[in-house]
């Protein structure tokens, strides 16, 4: 009998246990201690380089213990903490702890969740978890989906599946030959994967009408349908409109229903994305700020923000799902996927951009079923309640402003009393970056009119009431270090 290969990656059991046990006692550890240590230590990108060490690629082989090991110690050490309870930048949570023995055991099976034959139960899986999310927000049945990298990725699988849908001539003639030029409208403030998809759809930003935001921060309703008007007199013709649920600076939700019901009088596309704040509609007192989602034909959601998976998952939800397969599906000679004693075989790659894809939706499943709706409705509304009291804290504070509330986003300025000649934007962006840098809060900045602010994104399940005290006061304070600083330089 000839030997068995001995392949330099090949692991046996004891040898992988050794590693893999000491690992998971390590990460353990991180997750009892993640409060205790600065959210970031700041390290720079030479101190980082010179600690990883500029070798060459490696000729020979090291043993995994060494090399988990020292992986481990670096990330560990030198990471920037969004799982800290400190931590409210951007849109990025806390990731739940589950999230990393499911994307171990995802990695370890791997299977390839591109088509049904390559990955049987995982298929299955990921049909759920698309379900259980059109539940949690709870649109009608009919919508259907994929998960995807994010939630830029998954604007990027609903808007071409739209464009698709509303000009079916562009799949031969591509879209210089379009009868009418098509318009897409938005808002000033839709985040930046819009301006990706112009460039990138080949439509160029003249075809999309950038529609100002009320004092409110959404979508100038009134204004929206002049436009839609105007350009319909000048045989231009308008095909979508994506909404917001949950803007990325102030955490506003467009009004979705006066929307939808535009779309209805002008035959539009209704786009929602939803990546940040849709999933506050499973709170039963938030639900009325979502109403007219349910119309929507497509929407984006990211569970690796509110529902606290680990980086990446986003998804695309639509309502008739048969329009993701005509924008994404084809059929090369080399697949063997449609199979006669398969007939719901649902093969991924038809679905969306990816065609190898990995088992993302593992971590999601999981962690639906370990809060559970109850679980969620209890973490999210806490979030947004601690949002609120941040909101409160800072308009009771004779040195700071509070600016906008919404979801669980809250900005605020410092404004030192008296100090009339102090440039509260210059002041509050040195601010911003000494807190970043400091690492005891970590928060990001919004511009809200002509006022650069402060921004705090609670997607954050380790939070708490103690952890909003003690950042107004870790703001406050370093507000008036600054303060003097800009007040001595100008002497
Ligand atoms: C975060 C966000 C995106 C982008 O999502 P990624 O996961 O970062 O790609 C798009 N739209 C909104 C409203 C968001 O909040």
């Amino acid at each position: 009998m000839l030997p068995k290969r001995n392949a330099p990656v090949e692991m046996q059991g004891a040898e992988f246990r050794q590693a893999g046990y000491q690992l998971i006692d390590q990460i353990a550890d991180f997750i009892d201690n993640i409060g205790n240590k600065p959210v970031t230590t700041n390290p720079s990108s030479v101190q980082l380089s010179t600690l990883i060490g500029l070798d060459p690629l490696p000729e020979y082989g090291k043993t995994a213990n060494e090399i988990v090991n020292r992986a481990s110690g670096l990330l560990f050490n030198h990471s920037l903490f969004n799982g800290h309870p400190k931590f409210f930048g951007y849109i990025t949570s806390s990731a739940a702890p589950i999230g990393a023995l499911a994307d171990l055991l995802a990695a370890a099976v791997n299977p390839n969740v591109g088509a049904q034959i390559l990955s049987p139960v995982a298929t299955e899986i990921e049909k759920q978890v698309v379900k259980w999310l059109g539940e949690f927000i709870a649109v009608p049945a009919c919508f259907d989906g994929i998960l995807v990298s994010g939630g830029n990725m998954a604007n990027f699988t609903a808007f071409f599946a739209a464009i698709n849908a509303k000009m079916p001539e562009r799949k031969k003639e591509g879209n210089a030959r379009a009868v009418n030029r098509p318009v897409i409208y938005c808002c000033r403030s839709t985040h930046t994967w819009i301006e990706k998809a112009a460039s990138l759809s080949g439509l160029g930003a003249d075809s999309f009408r950038w529609i100002p935001a009320d004092s409110d921060n959404r979508m100038d309703i009134v204004l929206l349908e002049k436009s839609i008007r105007e350009d319909k007199a000048n045989n231009l013709r308008p095909i979508m409109i994506v909404g917001t649920a949950g803007d990325v600076s102030t955490g506003a939700v467009d009004d979705l229903k006066s929307i939808a019901a535009i779309c209805k009088r002008h035959d539009c596309w209704f786009h929602v994305d939803g990546a940040y704040g849709i999933p506050a509609a499973v709170v039963p007192e938030q639900r009325r700020l979502f109403e007219g989602m349910a119309d929507a034909d497509s929407i984006a959601l990211d569970p690796h923000k509110w529902l606290y998976a680990p980086l990446e998952a986003g998804c695309t939800l639509v309502k008739d799902p048969n329009h993701l397969v005509q924008a994404y599906s084809s059929h090369p000679v080399y697949y063997n996927f449609s199979n006669d004693a398969e007939p719901a075989a649902r093969n991924f790659y038809e679905y969306g951009f990816q065609n190898s894809r990995g088992f993302r939706a593992l971590k999601v499943w999981m962690l639906l079923q370990q809060a559970g709706r109850q679980g969620y409705i209890e973490m999210i509304s806490t979030d947004i309640r601690l949002a609120r009291l941040l909101f409160q804290l800072a308009s009771q504070h004779t040195e700071l402003q509070a600016v906008t509330q919404n979801l669980s986003i809250t900005t605020l300025r410092y404004c030192p009393p008296g100090q009339p000649e102090v440039d509260l934007n210059q002041l509050n962006e040195l601010l911003l970056n000494d807190l970043q840098r400091n690492g005891e809060v970590f928060l990001s900045n919004a511009v809200i009119g002509d006022k650069y602010c402060l921004r705090a994104c609670i997607v954050n399940f380790r939070t708490s009431e103690k952890d909003i005290e003690e950042i107004v006061e870790i703001i406050v304070r370093t507000g008036r270090k600054i303060t003097e600083i800009i007040l001595n330089k100008s002497i």
